[in-house]
Order: structure tokens, then sequence, then C-alpha cells
């Protein structure tokens, strides 16, 4: 039961309720007296229940469910100024509540969003309905986990994190978070080795319901191949947040490491693969596998040079960036609407989508990094350097990153003042 405080409730009641008769009848067969049955009455002056808005339906046939139809409904649609009829989610979960032997449902609520509750309550006689909307007030806590790489970062974060920390979907939004956080820096499909470690101090959002879900990151620490990388949050003057090393330099560099999301990517592609494809005379270059259709980034500002077909390739687009470099991008199954040579592209604007044109036995993306001409392995210094953190918010970025650093590794600051309340699973091993 992930939300509806009050039917939890009752659930919990009735499981109680079931497990003492069960307890009962085995507590009396065992002494072998004649089991006295014990009155348990569960009385409720409603009945509620949960109904789901089904494909292709519309409010009206939840609402008739409820009884809500007729003057009902027209009281009702006049009360309501958030529910939109025409705009209605499938799988939007109402609950209802009715008094016992009504015809007509006297309340219905429903989660819109994440942050809004909506409660619809009928008034007695022919005063019609009610709306009330409720921010549903999500508690922030800061939590800081450790995990270590065995194949692949969704994996060591499964291992990591127990549901009671974050449910499942919400730690794989935890990964995408945190790739994207080191866009620039660590192309997780294959920088990282086994033994490496993710270190990561987020805000975790937690409803009166126990929901559970990711909020910000605040800092996290990646060791690639036994060299940390560190990613401390800042906000900027003009409000947005960035991303800087514990040098206080822009995680934002020239290049991305990867053409393509790591989001996009399918799990099972997160791991370091080595596709089987066939070897072309030319080859020098990334392979990524990932689904037909994926889109594919590129991976900084430049001008396209080449968008069309050519030869083992398939379609292909080259672009030139600064200091020499280009980048290309093969096999592709279509270029993005309108993509043309001449063209000005900026760093991860789409430019086209995966495919299998060319010499490929499988969809994926042929990705080229050539400085001067040479398709090279890109490197750090390829990618230039971040944007310093401005010499006057220096000594500011200093005390949040102090204070960052203190809860991601708090066991190697020495005593110094309380941190706050900093807790979750450490795994040290
Ligand atoms: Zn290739």
């Amino acid at each position: 039961m992930t939300w509806g405080g009050r039917g939890s409730h009752y659930v919990a009641a009735g499981a109680l309720a079931a497990g003492m008769l069960v307890w009962a009848a085995h507590a009396a067969w065992s002494s072998r007296e004649i089991p006295v049955a014990l009155p348990i009455v569960v009385t409720s002056a409603y009945d509620e229940w949960a109904d789901t808005l089904g494909r292709r339906e519309m409010l009206s046939d939840v609402l008739e469910r409820a009884g809500i139809t007729g003057r009902e409904y027209v009281g009702f649609m006049k009360a309501t100024h958030t529910l939109n009829p025409r705009r209605m989610q499938p799988g939007l979960i109402f609950e209802v509540r009715r008094v016992k032997g009504a015809a007509v449902a006297n309340r219905l609520a429903v989660r819109l969003d994440p942050e809004r509750h909506l409660v619809m309550a009928r008034l007695g006689g022919d005063s019609g309905w009610t709306e009330t909307v409720q921010n549903i007030p999500w508690t922030t806590e800061r939590l800081r986990t450790t995990a270590v790489i065995q194949s692949n970062l969704y994996d060591a974060l499964d291992a990591a994190i127990p549901d009671s920390f974050l449910p499942v979907r919400q730690r794989v939004a935890l990964a995408w978070a945190i790739a994207d956080v080191y866009d620039w820096e660590v192309d997780f499909t294959r920088d990282l080795r086994p033994g490496d470690r993710v270190e990561v101090l987020i805000e975790r959002l937690q409803s009166p319901e126990g929901e559970k879900r990711l909020g910000r990151i605040l800092a996290a620490r990646v060791d690639v191949a036994g060299t940390p990388s560190f990613a401390f949050a800042f906000e900027n003057p003009n409000g947005s947040t960035g991303f800087y090393d514990d040098r206080g330099r822009s995680l934002r560099r020239a290049f991305l490491r990867a053409p393509l999301r790591f989001s996009h990517i399918s799990s099972r592609f997160g791991s370091r693969f080595h596709p089987i494809l066939k070897r072309w005379r030319t080859h020098e270059g990334t392979d990524y596998a990932a689904s037909y259709g994926t889109p594919v980034r590129a991976t900084a500002d430049g001008i396209v040079t080449e968008a069309g077909r050519n030869g083992g390739y398939g379609n292909l687009i080259e672009i030139r960036h600064a200091n020499g470099i280009r980048t290309r991008y093969g096999h592709l199954s279509k270029f993005a609407n309108g993509l043309h040579v001449g063209q000005r592209v900026s760093q991860e604007q789409t430019i086209g989508f995966v495919g299998s044109t060319g010499l490929s036995t499988g969809p994926h993306l042929h990705y080229e990094f050539l400085v001067n001409g040479r398709a090279t392995n890109p490197q750090r210094k390829d990618a230039g350097a971040g944007e310093p953190v401005p010499s006057k918010l220096r000594s500011a970025f200093e005390v949040a990153r102090a204070q960052l650093f203190g809860e991601l590794e708090p066991g190697l600051v020495p005593a110094g003042p309380a941190l706050g309340s900093v807790a979750g699973p450490a795994r040290d091993d």
C-alpha cells in the first residue's frame, strides 16, 4: 500500500484480526480444550474502496460507480476547479467513501501528482460538493549511501540500498541522476571497474503515507579506476545549481563523456560490455549498444560537416569542434529533423537516432573522437577544464563544500560541529 493512510489502517486491522483468530485456534488445539470463539466485531459507518480510472475511461465512469450521476454529477463538476475530465491519466486511483446503505458516495479523494491531494466532499442535503486541495507535506532527510561496483551502477546501488531506504524505481532514478551529474566526467557504461566505489549524499523525500522518493543530489564521490572524482552541489547567483569538484571547478566540460544518455541505455547495457560485432577494417572508435531509436547527443558544441550515407558507417554525422577536434556518429537509423551540413549544434542537442545502417550486426552507435584527423581515445584534457567558481563566491563555496564533504564522508572528518541528521546504510566493505 503506497498511499491512502486510512485505507491501509483498515487493511492492517483486518490482518491483525485474522492473525488473532489463527492464534486463538492454534492455542486451543494445543491445549486440547474446546475452542472459545472470541467475538471480534469490526464495525464501520462507511464502505471504502479504491477505484482506478481505466484506459479509455472517463471521469464520469468512476463517478458513476460511486453513484455520482445526474444532479449529483452536475453538483460535483460544478464544485471542482482542479479535476479536468478531458485530461485524466488512466491509472489514477480514487479513494471512495460512502455511508453504509447510501446510494451516493460522500467523499472522493485522489492524488493529483506527487505534491497534491484532492478531496471532494459531499455536503448534506442539497448543498452540493466542496473541493479541497491539500499540499502533501513531504519531509526531507539527508542520507548517504556507498555502493561498490561489481558489474554496473544499477546493480551496485540495488545491492547497497534496501527498499526501506528507497524503492527500486527510485534506485534506478538515483543511478540516472548520478550519471547526469557526471555526464562530462564519467562514462558509466565503460569507465567503471569492479571495486570502484560510488558514494552519494542525497535528499530523500517522504510523504505522510510513507512513500519515499529521491530529492536532490547534494554531493557525490565516484572512484574511477581508483581515482576519486568529487561533485558538490552549489547554487549559483542566478539560482541554478551546478556541480563543482573539490577544487571548485565546474563538472561541466567542453565534451560529454558519452553521446548517449545513461538513462537512455537500457539497464542490461549498463555494464561494461564487449559487443560481438563484425570488425570492419577501419574500425576505430567506441561502440554503444542501445535500442533502435535511442536519441544521440552531440557531445560538444560544433558545426555539422557531414550528415548522410557513408559506406560502412551507414548514416553518419560528423561535427567539427574547437581545437581541431571532430566527432563522428555512425550506423544511425535517422537524423534529427532538418539536420544539415553547416548547421551549428550545441552540446547535448539530439542530432540523430541509434540504428544499424552500414556494416553493423545490430542496433548500436559507433562514436569516434578525432584529434587533428586521428581517431583517439578522448582524454580528460581534450574536454577542457571546468569553469571555476567565481572568485567572489569562493569563500561561500568553501563553506558549502566543507559541510557537504563532512556529510558525505563523516568518517574522514575530525570531530567538529554537529552535522544534522545523517543516517542511512553506509556500507564500508
Ligand atoms: Zn564501431
